[in-house]
């Protein structure tokens, strides 16, 4: 047997994973990407990407799907013994050689092959074999034989022909078999591992088993949360926890995580390897310096020790929630002008003049204080059905920009301005009265769009976006059957392809921008 357990350290999980899982011998959980020598299942053209944990139209994925048309023949990928065949043992009861097959390897591990052919060669009339003659339960292959043929029987009848590959350990858990086909010669066209956390689609709540729930729990344990045992089992403690965390974090404290939960969390674990970025883990002066400023807004950040952790995290979230900064526990550009220090980088919506000398005052409009940069603080008289002027303009660009539908920036304020107007403040939680004062220009200046400059500060996506709510937009569309490309965090022309090709699925503006709209079609944040 050549197996072993992958410490693949990804996007989430930094070398505190490894640290805690090396030399301590834990039984493999359901979905640990394994390694695993094997003789690749299709011995034909054929595609996939890690596929683990998909969202499916029933519940979520536990295999790889391997596609190629039908026909391609699909091969033993050890010695072993066909154990099933169309789900029995008993010959007498699978007359139709069709749609699966379980190879038990002589390690005592076991490959399952599903939606094998069903069909007469050239048809769609469910009346073929999907299992090479002789091929029966008791039958001893070699690795490399052909089996099976590929097919869409059972329920791919309606989607493109594939082989659903799943390995099972000896004890009969079924892990992540990604890397064992790449390795064995696989024509991946995906990205490599999705994140084991945010990549997959399934929600984590109190009962469930599996590797991500231990990547879950590490990551809660290295935010200072009291999980119990790192066991990948989520129970009573690890429910407490995740409440705890999604408190804190204005997450509605449901104690399950889903999209909402697993994207803050991404924020939070996020390491930003240039150094501009405070996060969880930081530390030096700039931290001192972060903790002295939420001390001057009023904020409980601990001692000043230069040390980024629980107590200024929470500071830090409570400041973003306050100041409707996008809120990821991320300390870049955005929240520090925010907080009033001059940003790390070079930012290039920033100046020189540090609006610092309003804080002691600007608790009832820090709007005032920073016109300099901010081109919509001109903006005096509230604007509203019939205004007109180059004021009106660029409200109108704005909401185009974020995903609304004003109608043309003509600088009048007519019916469509209104209408997006109240679809914005209603989805910013702010007074649906269609009237633009500061509150609403302030939400609308606030995210900075696109840009690039901070990984996870930016509020709308769009080409040339960097960062872990890339990897979240690119594994969303890639679980909605878009087309991405590698999910690398980075929104590129494809990227941008599937974008608007879902946006126009949606009936949304196919502008290629991720704003509220499109994420709320999307589910995620
Ligand atoms: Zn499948």
């Amino acid at each position: 047997m050549n197996f072993r357990r992958l410490l693949f350290v990804p996007l989430l999980v930094m070398t505190l994973l490894t640290s805690v899982l090396a030399g301590v011998a834990v039984a493999v959980d359901i979905g640990e990407p394994v390694e695993y020598d094997l003789t690749f299942p299709v011995d034909g053209p054929h595609y996939f990407s890690d596929t683990f944990w998909a969202g499916r139209s029933h519940g979520f994925h536990e295999g790889q799907d391997i596609m190629a048309d039908k026909m391609v023949p699909i091969v033993a990928v050890s010695d072993g013994v066909v154990r099933l065949v169309n789900w029995t043992s008993r010959q007498s009861m699978n007359p139709d050689r069709c749609c699966s097959l379980v190879l038990r390897h002589d390690d005592g591990w076991e490959s399952w092959y599903i939606h094998l052919n069903n069909d007469t060669p050239g048809t769609d009339d469910g009346q073929g074999w999907g299992i090479v003659e002789g091929i029966t339960p008791g039958t001893r292959v070699t690795a490399g034989q052909h089996i099976a043929w590929v097919g869409d029987s059972g329920n791919a009848e309606n989607v493109a022909p594939q082989l659903h590959y799943e390995l099972h350990d000896p004890s009969g858990t079924i892990v992540n078999p990604y890397r064992a086909l790449v390795a064995a010669g696989g024509n991946d066209v995906g990205t490599g591992d999705r994140d084991p956390l945010v990549g997959g689609a399934r929600v984590l709540a109190l009962g469930v088993v599996g590797y991500d729930v231990r990547v879950l729990q590490q990551i809660l344990t290295n935010l200072g949360y009291s999980v119990g045992t790192i066991d990948g089992r989520f129970g009573a403690s690890t429910e407490a926890a995740v409440k705890a965390f999604q408190s804190a974090f204005g997450i509605t404290p449901d104690g399950r995580v889903g999209r909402t939960t697993k994207t803050a969390l991404a924020g939070l674990s996020f390491s930003d390897p240039t150094g501009d970025i405070l996060s969880v883990g930081s530390t030096g002066p700039r931290v001192v310096e972060l903790q002295d400023l939420l001390k001057e807004k009023g904020y409980d950040a601990g001692p000043s020790d230069g040390v980024f952790g629980p107590s200024t995290l929470a500071a830090v979230i409570a400041f973003q929630k306050a100041e409707r900064l996008w809120v990821d526990g991320l300390v870049g550009s955005a929240t520090l002008r925010a907080l009033g220090a001059a940003p790390a980088v070079s930012d290039p919506g920033d100046d020189a003049s540090d609006p610092g000398d309003g804080s002691s005052d600007d608790s009832s409009d820090d709007g005032s204080d920073d016109a300099s940069d901010d081109t919509t603080n001109d903006v005096v008289e509230t604007l509203r059905l019939g205004s007109r002027g180059p004021a009106v303009e660029e409200l109108q660009a704005l909401l185009a920009s974020k995903g609304y539908r004003p109608g043309p920036s003509d600088g009048v304020f007519g019916t469509k301005t209104r209408t997006a107007v109240v679809a914005f403040q209603t989805d910013e939680g702010l007074t649906s009265d269609g009237l633009v004062g500061p509150a609403t220009m302030k939400a609308l200046g606030d995210a900075p769009v696109s840009g690039g400059d901070s990984t996870a500060s930016t509020d709308i996506l769009s080409t040339g976006s960097r960062g872990v709510q890339v990897v979240v937009l690119q594994d969303r569309l890639s679980d909605e059957g878009y087309k991405v490309g590698p999910h690398d965090g980075v929104f590129g022309p494809l990227t941008h392809a599937a974008v608007i090709a879902f946006q126009r699925n949606k009936n949304l503006v196919p502008d290629g921008k991720v704003g509220p709209r499109t994420r709320g079609a999307l589910g995620i944040l």
